[in-house]
Protein backbone atom coordinates (compact mmCIF):
# COMPACT_ATOMS: atom_id res chain seq x y z
CA UNK A 1 0.00 0.00 0.00
CA UNK A 2 3.18 2.36 0.76
CA UNK A 3 4.35 1.83 -2.43
CA UNK A 4 1.39 2.94 -4.25
CA UNK A 5 2.13 6.76 -4.26
CA UNK A 6 5.76 6.09 -5.71
CA UNK A 7 4.04 3.61 -8.76
CA UNK A 8 1.35 6.20 -9.42
CA UNK A 9 4.32 9.11 -9.54
CA UNK A 10 6.73 6.56 -11.74
CA UNK A 11 3.35 6.27 -13.86
CA UNK A 12 2.96 9.85 -14.45
CA UNK A 13 6.51 10.79 -14.67
CA UNK A 14 6.85 8.45 -17.84
CA UNK A 15 3.81 9.87 -19.05
CA UNK A 16 5.09 13.06 -18.98
CA UNK A 17 8.54 11.92 -20.68
CA UNK A 18 6.65 9.87 -23.33
CA UNK A 19 4.42 13.13 -24.19
CA UNK A 20 7.09 15.81 -24.15
CA UNK A 21 9.57 13.88 -26.09
CA UNK A 22 7.24 13.17 -28.63
CA UNK A 23 5.98 16.32 -29.02
CA UNK A 24 10.16 17.45 -28.91
CA UNK A 25 10.26 14.92 -31.97
CA UNK A 26 7.36 16.76 -34.07
CA UNK A 27 8.69 20.39 -33.53
CA UNK A 28 12.22 18.81 -34.59
CA UNK A 29 10.77 17.53 -37.67
CA UNK A 30 8.55 20.03 -38.33
CA UNK A 31 12.14 22.57 -37.97
CA UNK A 32 13.98 20.46 -40.09
CA UNK A 33 11.53 20.91 -43.22
CA UNK A 34 13.58 23.96 -43.85
CA UNK A 35 16.32 23.96 -45.89
CA UNK A 36 20.25 23.75 -44.95
CA UNK A 37 21.98 26.61 -43.84
CA UNK A 38 25.45 26.67 -42.05
CA UNK A 39 25.55 28.19 -38.36
CA UNK A 40 28.89 26.22 -37.23
CA UNK A 41 31.41 28.91 -37.81
CA UNK A 42 32.25 32.02 -35.35
CA UNK A 43 32.00 29.31 -32.27
CA UNK A 44 33.25 32.27 -30.41
CA UNK A 45 30.99 34.33 -31.24
CA UNK A 46 27.99 32.03 -30.71
CA UNK A 47 28.81 31.66 -27.29
CA UNK A 48 29.15 34.96 -26.49
CA UNK A 49 25.77 35.75 -27.85
CA UNK A 50 24.13 32.95 -26.52
CA UNK A 51 25.61 33.87 -22.94
CA UNK A 52 25.19 37.02 -23.12
CA UNK A 53 21.30 37.50 -24.75
CA UNK A 54 19.80 34.16 -23.69
CA UNK A 55 21.56 33.70 -20.41
CA UNK A 56 22.29 37.15 -19.57
CA UNK A 57 18.66 38.23 -21.06
CA UNK A 58 20.77 41.20 -22.49
CA UNK A 59 18.37 42.66 -24.66
CA UNK A 60 15.51 42.59 -22.16
CA UNK A 61 17.62 45.13 -19.79
CA UNK A 62 17.18 47.63 -22.34
CA UNK A 63 14.07 48.55 -19.65
CA UNK A 64 15.99 47.78 -16.51
CA UNK A 65 12.34 47.12 -14.05
CA UNK A 66 11.19 44.77 -16.68
CA UNK A 67 14.13 42.95 -17.10
CA UNK A 68 14.37 42.77 -13.81
CA UNK A 69 10.85 41.06 -13.26
CA UNK A 70 11.65 39.15 -16.42
CA UNK A 71 15.08 38.09 -15.34
CA UNK A 72 13.31 37.01 -11.42
CA UNK A 73 10.97 34.86 -13.70
CA UNK A 74 13.99 33.22 -15.65
CA UNK A 75 15.72 32.58 -12.99
CA UNK A 76 13.39 30.89 -10.60
CA UNK A 77 12.42 28.97 -13.44
CA UNK A 78 15.45 27.71 -13.75
CA UNK A 79 17.01 27.61 -10.25
CA UNK A 80 13.65 26.11 -8.49
CA UNK A 81 14.46 23.23 -10.41
CA UNK A 82 16.70 21.94 -8.16
CA UNK A 83 13.95 21.69 -5.49
CA UNK A 84 11.91 19.49 -8.59
CA UNK A 85 14.99 17.60 -8.59
CA UNK A 86 14.62 16.71 -4.89
CA UNK A 87 10.54 16.58 -5.75
CA UNK A 88 11.51 13.91 -8.41
CA UNK A 89 14.10 11.81 -6.42
CA UNK A 90 11.66 11.60 -3.23
CA UNK A 91 8.52 10.58 -5.75
CA UNK A 92 10.66 8.09 -6.88
CA UNK A 93 12.52 6.68 -4.28
CA UNK A 94 9.50 7.44 -1.79
CA UNK A 95 11.86 9.25 0.51
CA UNK A 96 10.72 13.07 1.66
CA UNK A 97 13.06 15.68 1.74
CA UNK A 98 16.24 13.39 0.64
CA UNK A 99 18.47 16.74 -0.21
CA UNK A 100 18.14 18.03 3.82
CA UNK A 101 19.44 14.38 4.90
CA UNK A 102 22.74 14.26 2.90
CA UNK A 103 22.81 18.25 3.36
CA UNK A 104 24.13 20.59 6.39
CA UNK A 105 21.00 21.31 7.81
CA UNK A 106 21.09 25.17 7.99
CA UNK A 107 22.59 24.62 4.16
CA UNK A 108 19.08 23.21 3.03
CA UNK A 109 17.11 25.62 5.25
CA UNK A 110 18.76 28.40 3.28
CA UNK A 111 19.05 26.95 -0.19
CA UNK A 112 14.57 26.38 0.98
CA UNK A 113 14.53 30.09 1.52
CA UNK A 114 16.26 31.29 -1.17
CA UNK A 115 13.49 29.02 -3.50
CA UNK A 116 11.00 30.78 -1.40
CA UNK A 117 12.01 34.02 -1.98
CA UNK A 118 12.40 33.22 -5.78
CA UNK A 119 8.85 32.27 -5.68
CA UNK A 120 7.39 35.21 -4.15
CA UNK A 121 9.61 37.00 -7.02
CA UNK A 122 7.66 35.01 -9.88
CA UNK A 123 4.70 35.62 -7.96
CA UNK A 124 4.76 39.28 -7.62
CA UNK A 125 6.64 39.65 -11.17
CA UNK A 126 3.89 37.67 -12.51
CA UNK A 127 1.31 39.90 -10.87
CA UNK A 128 2.61 42.46 -12.06
CA UNK A 129 3.08 41.25 -15.89
CA UNK A 130 -0.87 40.33 -15.40
CA UNK A 131 -1.59 44.52 -13.99
CA UNK A 132 0.59 45.41 -17.42
CA UNK A 133 -1.04 43.21 -19.98
CA UNK A 134 -5.00 43.48 -18.76
CA UNK A 135 -5.30 46.52 -16.99
CA UNK A 136 -2.74 48.82 -18.62
CA UNK A 137 -3.21 47.29 -21.64
CA UNK A 138 -0.08 47.81 -22.92
CA UNK A 139 -0.61 48.48 -26.79
CA UNK A 140 1.92 45.66 -28.37
CA UNK A 141 -0.66 42.88 -25.81
CA UNK A 142 -3.58 43.49 -27.91
CA UNK A 143 -2.61 44.11 -31.91
CA UNK A 144 -5.06 42.13 -33.59
CA UNK A 145 -2.58 39.07 -34.16
CA UNK A 146 -2.91 38.56 -30.53
CA UNK A 147 -6.69 37.78 -30.31
CA UNK A 148 -7.83 34.87 -28.61
CA UNK A 149 -5.96 32.06 -27.91
CA UNK A 150 -2.61 34.14 -27.86
CA UNK A 151 -3.64 36.47 -24.78
CA UNK A 152 -5.07 33.63 -23.17
CA UNK A 153 -1.85 31.28 -23.32
CA UNK A 154 0.11 34.74 -22.11
CA UNK A 155 -2.30 35.23 -19.08
CA UNK A 156 -2.81 31.33 -18.54
CA UNK A 157 1.07 31.00 -18.62
CA UNK A 158 1.42 33.75 -15.72
CA UNK A 159 -1.08 32.63 -13.43
CA UNK A 160 -0.05 28.99 -13.49
CA UNK A 161 3.31 30.40 -12.44
CA UNK A 162 1.30 32.09 -9.66
CA UNK A 163 -0.27 29.10 -8.74
CA UNK A 164 2.48 26.61 -8.56
CA UNK A 165 4.50 28.85 -6.30
CA UNK A 166 1.44 29.16 -3.84
CA UNK A 167 1.79 25.29 -3.92
CA UNK A 168 5.51 25.23 -2.94
CA UNK A 169 4.83 27.65 0.11
CA UNK A 170 1.76 25.74 1.06
CA UNK A 171 3.50 22.52 0.98
CA UNK A 172 6.61 24.23 2.90
CA UNK A 173 4.38 25.80 5.42
CA UNK A 174 2.79 22.51 6.89
CA UNK A 175 5.65 20.43 6.35
CA UNK A 176 7.03 23.47 9.21
CA UNK A 177 4.09 22.29 11.36
CA UNK A 178 4.42 18.57 10.88
CA UNK A 179 7.87 18.93 12.24
CA UNK A 180 6.29 20.46 15.48
CA UNK A 181 4.53 16.83 15.79
CA UNK A 182 5.87 13.07 17.05
CA UNK A 183 6.20 11.25 14.20
CA UNK A 184 7.92 7.98 15.10
CA UNK A 185 9.82 7.57 12.01
CA UNK A 186 11.22 11.20 12.09
CA UNK A 187 9.27 11.11 8.37
CA UNK A 188 8.72 15.05 8.64
CA UNK A 189 12.77 15.79 9.38
CA UNK A 190 13.72 19.03 11.37
CA UNK A 191 14.69 21.68 8.56
CA UNK A 192 14.44 24.68 10.40
CA UNK A 193 12.30 27.62 9.76
CA UNK A 194 11.95 28.87 5.88
CA UNK A 195 12.13 31.99 4.64
CA UNK A 196 8.63 32.89 3.54
CA UNK A 197 6.31 29.68 4.22
CA UNK A 198 6.98 30.51 7.69
CA UNK A 199 4.36 33.51 7.68
CA UNK A 200 1.62 30.72 6.79
CA UNK A 201 2.42 28.49 9.95
CA UNK A 202 0.51 30.78 12.53
CA UNK A 203 -2.67 29.17 10.22
CA UNK A 204 -2.23 26.15 9.79
CA UNK A 205 -0.58 25.28 13.41
CA UNK A 206 -3.97 25.89 15.06
CA UNK A 207 -5.68 22.22 12.90
CA UNK A 208 -4.64 19.39 15.66
CA UNK A 209 -5.38 16.60 13.20
CA UNK A 210 -1.93 15.50 11.99
CA UNK A 211 -4.35 13.64 8.97
CA UNK A 212 -5.45 17.26 7.75
CA UNK A 213 -1.86 18.40 7.95
CA UNK A 214 -0.46 15.47 6.44
CA UNK A 215 -3.18 15.98 3.31
CA UNK A 216 -2.44 19.78 3.33
CA UNK A 217 1.68 19.47 2.98
CA UNK A 218 0.88 16.37 0.28
CA UNK A 219 -1.65 17.82 -1.98
CA UNK A 220 0.73 21.18 -2.46
CA UNK A 221 3.10 18.24 -3.09
CA UNK A 222 1.41 16.82 -5.59
CA UNK A 223 -0.49 20.00 -7.02
CA UNK A 224 3.44 21.22 -7.60
CA UNK A 225 5.15 18.46 -8.96
CA UNK A 226 1.60 17.59 -11.56
CA UNK A 227 1.90 21.14 -12.38
CA UNK A 228 4.96 21.06 -13.72
CA UNK A 229 4.31 17.67 -15.52
CA UNK A 230 1.30 19.42 -17.04
CA UNK A 231 3.68 22.53 -17.73
CA UNK A 232 6.44 21.06 -19.41
CA UNK A 233 3.61 19.23 -22.19
CA UNK A 234 1.94 22.74 -22.32
CA UNK A 235 5.04 24.38 -23.22
CA UNK A 236 5.50 23.07 -26.09
CA UNK A 237 2.09 24.21 -27.66
CA UNK A 238 2.56 27.56 -26.23
CA UNK A 239 5.02 30.23 -26.85
CA UNK A 240 6.83 29.63 -23.67
CA UNK A 241 8.76 27.20 -25.67
CA UNK A 242 11.04 30.01 -25.78
CA UNK A 243 12.40 29.08 -22.20
CA UNK A 244 13.85 25.91 -23.70
CA UNK A 245 14.40 27.73 -27.39
CA UNK A 246 15.54 31.17 -26.67
CA UNK A 247 19.26 29.38 -25.61
CA UNK A 248 19.52 27.27 -29.41
CA UNK A 249 18.23 29.93 -31.16
CA UNK A 250 20.88 32.90 -29.68
CA UNK A 251 23.65 30.24 -30.31
CA UNK A 252 22.46 30.00 -33.97
CA UNK A 253 21.87 33.53 -34.54
CA UNK A 254 22.75 35.46 -37.90
CA UNK A 255 25.83 36.64 -36.72
CA UNK A 256 26.68 39.00 -40.23
CA UNK A 257 25.88 42.61 -40.37
CA UNK A 258 22.12 43.27 -39.96
CA UNK A 259 20.44 42.95 -43.64
CA UNK A 260 23.87 41.73 -45.54
CA UNK A 261 23.17 40.43 -48.56
CA UNK A 262 23.29 36.43 -49.71
CA UNK A 263 24.55 36.68 -53.14
CA UNK A 264 23.06 33.31 -55.41
CA UNK A 265 25.93 32.05 -56.91
CA UNK A 266 24.16 31.22 -59.62
CA UNK A 267 22.87 34.79 -60.24
CA UNK A 268 26.72 36.11 -59.25
CA UNK A 269 28.15 34.11 -62.65
CA UNK A 270 25.86 34.68 -64.54
CA UNK A 271 26.33 38.17 -64.08
CA UNK A 272 30.27 38.15 -63.95
CA UNK A 273 29.64 36.43 -67.18
CA UNK A 274 27.76 38.85 -68.70
CA UNK A 275 30.18 41.95 -67.94
CA UNK A 276 32.66 39.60 -68.68
CA UNK A 277 34.28 39.28 -65.55
CA UNK A 278 34.91 36.01 -66.05
CA UNK A 279 35.56 33.62 -68.40
CA UNK A 280 32.99 30.89 -69.51
CA UNK A 281 34.46 27.73 -68.00
CA UNK A 282 31.69 25.68 -69.59
CA UNK A 283 29.91 24.79 -66.30
CA UNK A 284 26.41 23.69 -66.95
CA UNK A 285 23.84 26.41 -65.91
CA UNK A 286 22.20 25.01 -62.47
CA UNK A 287 18.83 25.34 -61.83
CA UNK A 288 17.97 28.72 -59.90
CA UNK A 289 15.14 28.42 -57.79
CA UNK A 290 13.68 32.14 -56.55
CA UNK A 291 11.61 32.74 -54.04
CA UNK A 292 9.58 30.94 -51.20
CA UNK A 293 6.20 30.10 -51.14
CA UNK A 294 5.96 27.95 -48.26
CA UNK A 295 8.36 26.82 -45.25
CA UNK A 296 10.45 24.82 -47.14
CA UNK A 297 11.95 27.41 -48.81
CA UNK A 298 12.54 29.13 -45.81
CA UNK A 299 15.85 28.08 -43.79
CA UNK A 300 15.49 25.61 -40.98
CA UNK A 301 16.64 28.45 -38.65
CA UNK A 302 13.90 30.80 -39.94
CA UNK A 303 11.45 27.66 -38.76
CA UNK A 304 13.54 27.78 -35.21
CA UNK A 305 12.89 31.62 -35.09
CA UNK A 306 8.82 30.67 -35.29
CA UNK A 307 9.01 28.12 -32.45
CA UNK A 308 11.60 30.98 -30.45
CA UNK A 309 9.45 33.68 -30.55
CA UNK A 310 8.16 34.92 -27.55
CA UNK A 311 5.59 36.75 -28.64
CA UNK A 312 6.36 39.93 -26.80
CA UNK A 313 5.50 42.55 -29.86
CA UNK A 314 8.72 44.48 -29.10
CA UNK A 315 9.17 43.88 -33.06
CA UNK A 316 5.87 45.12 -34.06
CA UNK A 317 6.18 48.60 -31.70
CA UNK A 318 9.47 49.44 -33.56
CA UNK A 319 8.21 48.41 -36.62
CA UNK A 320 7.82 51.37 -38.93
CA UNK A 321 5.21 49.83 -41.51
CA UNK A 322 2.99 49.00 -38.49
CA UNK A 323 3.41 52.24 -36.70
CA UNK A 324 1.81 54.09 -39.43
CA UNK A 325 -0.59 51.83 -40.13
CA UNK A 326 0.22 49.24 -42.44
CA UNK A 327 -1.06 45.76 -41.83
CA UNK A 328 2.75 44.27 -41.40
CA UNK A 329 3.54 42.72 -37.78
CA UNK A 330 6.62 41.48 -37.87
CA UNK A 331 5.34 38.99 -34.83
CA UNK A 332 2.33 37.62 -36.77
CA UNK A 333 5.05 36.91 -39.63
CA UNK A 334 6.52 34.41 -36.61
CA UNK A 335 3.40 33.32 -35.46
CA UNK A 336 2.00 32.58 -39.04
CA UNK A 337 5.09 30.55 -39.94
CA UNK A 338 4.62 28.58 -36.63
CA UNK A 339 0.92 27.72 -37.13
CA UNK A 340 1.76 26.51 -41.04
CA UNK A 341 4.87 24.74 -39.19
CA UNK A 342 2.23 23.17 -36.94
CA UNK A 343 -0.24 22.43 -39.73
CA UNK A 344 2.02 20.33 -41.61
CA UNK A 345 3.39 18.61 -38.53
CA UNK A 346 -0.28 17.65 -37.82
CA UNK A 347 -0.39 15.96 -41.73
CA UNK A 348 2.40 14.13 -40.95
CA UNK A 349 1.19 13.10 -37.84
CA UNK A 350 -1.50 11.41 -39.66
CA UNK A 351 0.94 9.47 -41.78
CA UNK A 352 1.31 12.06 -44.53
CA UNK A 353 5.12 12.54 -46.32
CA UNK A 354 6.65 15.51 -46.08
CA UNK A 355 5.62 16.25 -50.14
CA UNK A 356 2.46 14.83 -49.49
CA UNK A 357 1.94 17.76 -45.82
CA UNK A 358 3.34 20.25 -47.77
CA UNK A 359 0.22 20.21 -51.12
CA UNK A 360 -2.11 20.38 -48.33
CA UNK A 361 -3.64 23.21 -47.24
CA UNK A 362 -2.94 27.07 -47.73
CA UNK A 363 0.77 27.64 -48.43
CA UNK A 364 2.66 30.10 -45.81
CA UNK A 365 2.76 33.08 -48.36
CA UNK A 366 -0.85 33.34 -49.19
CA UNK A 367 -4.04 35.25 -48.16
CA UNK A 368 -4.42 32.53 -44.89
CA UNK A 369 -0.72 33.27 -43.74
CA UNK A 370 1.17 36.35 -44.57
CA UNK A 371 -0.13 37.89 -47.02
CA UNK A 372 0.82 39.89 -50.01
CA UNK A 373 -0.21 43.47 -48.90
CA UNK A 374 1.86 42.74 -45.38
CA UNK A 375 5.05 41.61 -47.12
CA UNK A 376 5.00 45.05 -49.28
CA UNK A 377 5.00 47.05 -46.57
CA UNK A 378 8.33 46.31 -45.12
CA UNK A 379 11.22 48.31 -45.33
CA UNK A 380 13.59 46.26 -44.22
CA UNK A 381 14.84 48.53 -41.69
CA UNK A 382 16.10 45.68 -39.66
CA UNK A 383 14.33 47.77 -36.30
CA UNK A 384 12.14 44.25 -35.13
CA UNK A 385 15.72 42.58 -35.64
CA UNK A 386 17.55 44.75 -33.50
CA UNK A 387 14.65 44.89 -30.76
CA UNK A 388 13.75 41.22 -30.74
CA UNK A 389 15.35 39.66 -27.23
CA UNK A 390 15.95 36.43 -28.56
CA UNK A 391 17.60 37.52 -31.92
CA UNK A 392 14.99 36.18 -34.53
CA UNK A 393 16.35 37.49 -37.68
CA UNK A 394 13.33 38.48 -39.38
CA UNK A 395 13.95 40.62 -42.47
CA UNK A 396 15.69 36.60 -43.67
CA UNK A 397 12.29 34.89 -43.08
CA UNK A 398 10.53 37.84 -44.85
CA UNK A 399 13.00 38.52 -47.69
CA UNK A 400 15.98 35.90 -47.23
CA UNK A 401 18.72 39.05 -47.61
CA UNK A 402 16.79 41.72 -46.27
CA UNK A 403 15.81 43.03 -49.82
CA UNK A 404 12.65 43.93 -50.63
CA UNK A 405 12.98 44.37 -54.14
CA UNK A 406 14.75 40.84 -53.87
CA UNK A 407 11.69 39.67 -52.13
CA UNK A 408 9.04 40.71 -54.04
CA UNK A 409 10.74 39.61 -57.15
CA UNK A 410 11.19 36.00 -55.46
CA UNK A 411 7.72 36.25 -53.64
CA UNK A 412 5.21 37.81 -56.35
CA UNK A 413 6.76 37.60 -60.00
CA UNK A 414 8.44 33.99 -59.62
CA UNK A 415 6.41 32.45 -56.37
CA UNK A 416 8.22 29.89 -55.44
CA UNK A 417 9.28 28.14 -58.44
S1 LIG B 1 12.38 45.08 -41.37
FE1 LIG B 1 10.26 45.14 -42.10
S2 LIG B 1 9.13 43.99 -40.53
FE2 LIG B 1 11.09 44.59 -39.62
S3 LIG B 1 10.72 46.53 -38.58
FE3 LIG B 1 11.47 47.03 -40.62
S4 LIG B 1 9.60 47.25 -41.84
FE4 LIG B 1 9.01 46.19 -39.99
S1 LIG C 1 9.99 38.13 -33.09
FE1 LIG C 1 11.19 38.67 -31.27
S2 LIG C 1 10.54 40.75 -30.75
FE2 LIG C 1 9.01 39.91 -32.12
S3 LIG C 1 7.43 39.06 -30.83
FE3 LIG C 1 8.85 37.39 -31.33
S4 LIG C 1 10.33 37.41 -29.68
FE4 LIG C 1 9.26 39.36 -29.56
Amino acid sequence: MHLLPQILFILLLGATAYLVSRRVGQISRNILLGRPVGRRDRMGERWKALLLIAFGQKKMFKKPLVGLMHFIIYAGFLLINIEVLEIVIDGLAGTHRIFAHVLPVAFYAFLISFFEFLAVGVMLSCVVFLVRRNVLKLPRFWKPEMKGWPALDANLILVIEIVLMVFILTMNAADQVLQTREFADNHYYKTGTFAFSQFFVPLLSGIESVGTLFFIERFGWWAHILGIFAFAYYVTYSKHLHIALAFPNTFFSNLNPKGQFENMPAVTREVKLAMGLMEDDGQEEEEVKFGAKDVQHLTWKNLMDAYSCTECGRCTSECPANLTGKKLSPRKVMMDTRDRLEELGQYMAQGKSKEEALAMGDTLYSERYISKEEIMACTTCNACVEACPVNIDRSISLCKSGNTLRWKKRMHLNPGT
